[in-house]
């Protein structure tokens, strides 16, 4: 079987030949899923990763106004496009729907060259606004994740561990004389040099929910959730670091670029307080610094 890897389009409307009939009309477009009433769209946008919801405004029980109300209220399903579909042409009703995050309105009787049209430039835009997520959640210099992308994971990662009792640990890292090395060598060469130690961050730093993130300028961070002892890793990440042997003439420390490496281990009742956890982790990597650079210091408040 193969797998159909077009955007989802979920379409909601209590009576069945509606149903049936914009499934036919997109069945080109998308892969579309159904749902008759609101818990059980609730439920499927749940389940599912859909781009775009066709909203029938008018059910019985709870009705579409209250399906958007719920899926705009809840952060998973909030970004999910809704076009209202309904019989209610009354501007207020439309005006109803578009204040409440809807994207567009489709007045039933469908029109089925207009319906088509209007799914697939939403689909476009839905498409174009998850790459530019992407691309803001990435930093320009180096490719790896940036400061913004690190704050969302962070305070996720922070609320799954005071749920979940998990520890996580958090680390802070910066690089050895790097004003220096900029001054000696230039700044495009400064440039190659965050971008390969931000690869080698990434490398050592392998499991799918730990994050390595530029934190700004010569400054890293790695998030680590569900790890109570980070010494060895982090110990692991200088060493890979300096053995990437960038030569380093002005540097106190080595003969080569080095990092400073300050880590935190939050249980679950610190996790509550993210701001007072990366304090920390900025305290562990002074010690770090002056203690003589080149080295990781963790610690476990
Ligand atoms: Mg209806």
């Amino acid at each position: 079987m193969t797998q159909d890897n077009r955007p989802t389009v979920l379409v909601v409307d209590d009576e069945r030949v509606n149903r049936a009939v914009l499934a036919e009309l997109l069945a080109d477009e998308c892969r579309v899923i159904l749902a008759k009433d609101g818990p059980s769209a609730l439920q499927r946008t749940q389940e599912e990763r859909v781009s775009l919801v066709l909203l029938d405004a008018s059910m019985p029980g709870m009705d579409g106004y209250e399906v958007l109300r719920r899926l705009k209220a809840d952060d998973r399903t909030a970004k999910i496009e809704v076009i209202f579909v309904t019989g209610q042409t009354d501007e207020q009703d439309e005006e109803r729907g578009l204040l409440l995050g809807a994207v567009d309105y489709i007045a039933k009787p469908i029109r089925p060259a207009l319906v088509r049209a209007r799914v697939r430039n939403h689909l476009k835009l839905a498409r174009q606004r998850e790459e530019l997520e992407l691309l803001s959640l990435r930093d320009g210099l180096t490719g790896i994740a940036n400061r913004r992308h690190f704050d969302m994971e962070f305070n996720r990662v922070c609320r799954h561990a005071v749920r979940s009792g998990d520890s996580l640990s958090l680390a802070m890292i910066d690089v050895d004389y790097f004003k220096q090395y900029n001054d000696r060598y230039g700044h495009g060469a400064g440039d190659m040099a965050l971008a390969r130690i931000a690869q080698a961050l990434v490398a050592t730093v392998q499991r799918p929910y730990d994050t390595a993130a530029r934190y700004g300028g010569e400054e890293f961070v790695l998030l680590l959730p569900g790890v109570d002892e980070p010494a060895a890793t982090l110990e692991q990440v200088r060493a890979d670091v300096a053995a990437l042997g960038i030569a380093h003439a002005g540097s106190d420390t080595a003969a080569v670029l080095t990092i400073s490496c300050g880590g935190v281990v939050a249980r679950a009742e610190l996790a509550r307080e993210p701001a007072r956890l990366l304090r920390w982790a900025d305290e562990a990597l002074y010690q770090a610094k002056r203690e003589g650079r080149n080295r990781t210091i963790v610690l476990k408040p």
